[in-house]
């Protein structure tokens, strides 16, 4: 099924036989300059406005949608309209920004023990429709409040790489159509080689994220299961052909889990790997949100200054990801979309 976001330009020229050149344009900046849905293009004609309702509907059904205490974080819950899966969408505002974290897939193959989507499994891909639809409603929601979508990362349901050419061609609309410069864009990866160098194929420099959580393969096959078919100094081997051809700094992602990959070898471990690459790669440090299927807690405030601290001791540039919207479960790996979450919040603060 084709959905609102989906066709190229050229396959909407097509759609708008017989209308007045003209049309193109105003069908086009309406959908990804004023984030408008047809019906809402006043300057179309009623007859084509419902033509295009009825031919390109949009992809995603708004469920829910839920707002942090504070009103910085809003979380979306969709159902794609074909086949009804469950997807979510969260939207950060900043001071000086804002940021839409999009999924890229129904569900995830990965089975990341920690990460609440892995522990739900595997749907179905997202078509680049669906992913631009979630920067296009977002923008619509933050519009609401004067506010313009300035970063997008594909950090929400799913392995972005595990669904490359849908996420290229999401990128490619996001750059060209929504007018996102490539070093606002960021694709998070648990570390799919051919992915990567999909990625590497690709002509935009967008900001590779690649989520490590351990830096020696056992304990990270037990985290991260892929690492068994991409082991670390194969997927260090890809970072580095990625960065040789990018120029862009890469950051690790590494949620910090009490007693598992928070100890001091674990930091030095680490270290070694992002000194490996040139520039060094930036490590962003995330304690470890509460997860139903997941037991052990995050590591404890101290812990994780301390983590940081002997990183940046051993030359490595570190920051701790600001934890937002664990009261609506939209902060890191808690993307679940409907499934029964049932969390302690505090857990991750207990020690
Ligand atoms: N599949 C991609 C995109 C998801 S990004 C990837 O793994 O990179 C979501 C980030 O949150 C990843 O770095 C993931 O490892 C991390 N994450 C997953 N579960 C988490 C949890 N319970 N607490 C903190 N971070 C978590």
């Amino acid at each position: 099924m084709t959905t609102l976001y989906d066709p190229t330009r050229e396959e909407i020229a097509v759609i708008l036989e017989g209308e007045a050149s003209y049309r193109l344009d105003q069908l086009w900046s309406g959908m990804y300059t004023h984030f408008k849905k047809p019906s809402d293009i006043q300057t179309l004609p009623a007859a084509l406005r419902a033509k295009l309702d009825a031919q390109l509907p949009e992809g995603l059904i708004e469920i829910r949608r839920e707002t942090s205490e504070n009103g910085d974080t809003v979380k979306f819950l969709w159902h794609l309209l074909e086949g009804n899966h469950p997807i979510e969408t969260v939207l950060m505002y900043y001071d000086e920004r804002a940021t839409v974290c999009v999924s890229t897939q129904a569900g995830c193959a990965m089975a990341c023990g920690f990460c609440a989507t892995g522990q739900a499994g595997f749907n179905r891909q997202l078509s680049p429709g669906e992913i631009v639809e979630q920067v296009v409603r977002s923008a619509r929601e933050a519009a609401t409040k004067n506010r313009r979508i300035d970063n997008i990362v594909f950090m929400g349901m799913g392995e972005p790489l595990a669904n490359e050419p849908n996420v290229w061609a999401a990128v490619e609309r996001i750059h060209g159509d929504i007018g996102i410069s490539a070093r606002h864009l960021t694709i998070s990866t648990v570390g799919i080689v051919p992915g990567i160098k999909a990625l590497t194929q690709r002509p935009l420099p967008v900001n590779l994220a690649v989520s490590l959580h351990a830096a020696r393969d056992q304990l990270r096959t037990e985290l991260v299961p892929i690492n068994e078919r991409y082991p670390l100094k194969m997927l260090m081997e890809t970072c580095r052909e990625y960065l040789f051809t990018k120029g862009r700094r890469i950051t690790f992602e590494w949620a910090l889990i009490d007693a598992v990959n928070d100890t001091d070898r674990d930091a030095r471990e680490l270290a070694e790997l992002c000194l490996q690459l040139t520039p060094a790669a930036h490590v962003n440090l995330i304690p470890l949100n509460p997860t139903p299927g997941w037991p052990t807690v995050g590591s404890s405030p101290g812990r994780v200054a301390a983590f940081q601290r002997l990183l940046r001791d051993l030359g490595v540039n570190a920051t701790t990801r600001q934890n937002r919207g664990t009261e609506i479960a939209a902060a890191c790996g808690q993307l679940a979309a409907g499934q029964p979450v049932t969390l302690n919040a505090s857990r991750g603060q207990s020690k």
